[in-house]
């Protein structure tokens, strides 16, 4: 086994880039990013982080290139590769999605048995028309696989779509959902036998991370009375903690609540008596 420091390989240029890197320095992980460097040193956590390409992670990870590693599940499902993933990270969300050019007249996957489709994503593609006896010519291309349609080089594609914008400014219109993807954190299966308790640490680090980042914390005050109405407004982690004030037949009421909740919830507290509501960010949050 090695002796050499852990590493965790993320991708070095896309747009799962900037998310990976916000991630890992909000968990706290202090490390510079050079504009060419390949390997940066963590300084306060034994750990190096391998800059690469975003498609060659999977197969970092599993030969062992970098013990941990962060990548689209879509790449993971490409490969086909049995890489144990620890855990989902929540941004880099889209859809492996099949399209047609706006006028054509396919409506469901069905409708293009005999035809061509160009992918980028073969091994995804082939196993789902596979899988529903539909026979198509799968047409492998590198990106941009929205103008094989108008390049006559294939009656639909497969692709990556987040917004859909890309594809309405090339005409075209979804069909069907084949692959559901976000960012995932991977781990060299042999490697998490041996250093299993520092896989642990990182894993709670980022899930912390991650689980602060959508919730708030409440803090307000309220006459005694309205204790009860006010609880029931506020479902968060566990039952919100209610404290005694200086002044009498007051209560402070604090809570954790999910951060898209909270504009929907403050015309609510204020009708039920809270006063002097404060919102704070959480740092971290450990369940
Ligand atoms: P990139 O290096 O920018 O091509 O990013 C590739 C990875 O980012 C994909 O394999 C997906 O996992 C992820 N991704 C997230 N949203 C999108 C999108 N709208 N289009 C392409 N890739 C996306």
């Amino acid at each position: 086994m090695t002796t050499r420091r852990l590493r965790l390989a993320i991708p070095n240029k896309g747009r799962l880039v900037e998310p990976t890197v916000n991630l890992l320095r909000n968990a706290g992980l202090v490390f510079e990013t050079g504009e060419r460097a390949l390997v940066a040193r963590v300084q306060n956590f034994d750990l190096d982080i391998l800059f690469v390409r975003t498609n060659d992670i999977v197969e970092f990870v599993s030969d062992g290139v970098a013990e941990l590693g962060i990548t689209g599940l879509d790449l993971v499902a490409e490969t086909g590769s049995d890489v144990p993933q620890l855990r989902t990270l929540g941004y880099g969300r889209c859809r492996l999605t099949i399209a047609v050019p706006n006028d054509s007249p396919f409506r469901a996957a069905e409708d293009l048995a005999g035809l061509r489709v160009a992918t980028s994503h073969m091994n995804i593609t082939k196993r789902f028309f596979e899988s529903r006896a539909i026979p198509v010519e799968v047409i492998p291309v590198s990106g941009a696989a929205e103008v094989a349609p108008r390049l006559g080089l294939a009656e639909a594609i497969v692709d990556l779509v987040s917004t859909g914008s890309t594809m309405v400014v090339n005409g075209l219109r979804p069909i069907e959902e084949v692959f559901a993807s976000e960012a995932v954190l991977l781990a060299n299966a042999a490697a998490q036998q041996v250093h299993g308790p520092i896989f642990d640490s990182i894993q709670t680090m980022l899930s912390a991370t991650l689980a602060a980042r959508d919730r708030k914390y409440l803090m307000m005050n309220a006459p005694v009375g309205k204790a009860a109405e006010l609880e029931d407004l506020l479902p968060g982690l566990e039952s919100p903690s209610v404290i005694p004030l200086a002044h009498e037949g007051m209560i402070a009421i604090h809570a954790v609540v999910d951060a898209d909740a909270v504009w929907s919830l403050l015309p609510r507290l204020k009708a039920a008596g809270a006063s002097g509501i404060l919102i704070l960010p959480i740092e971290k949050l450990v369940p």
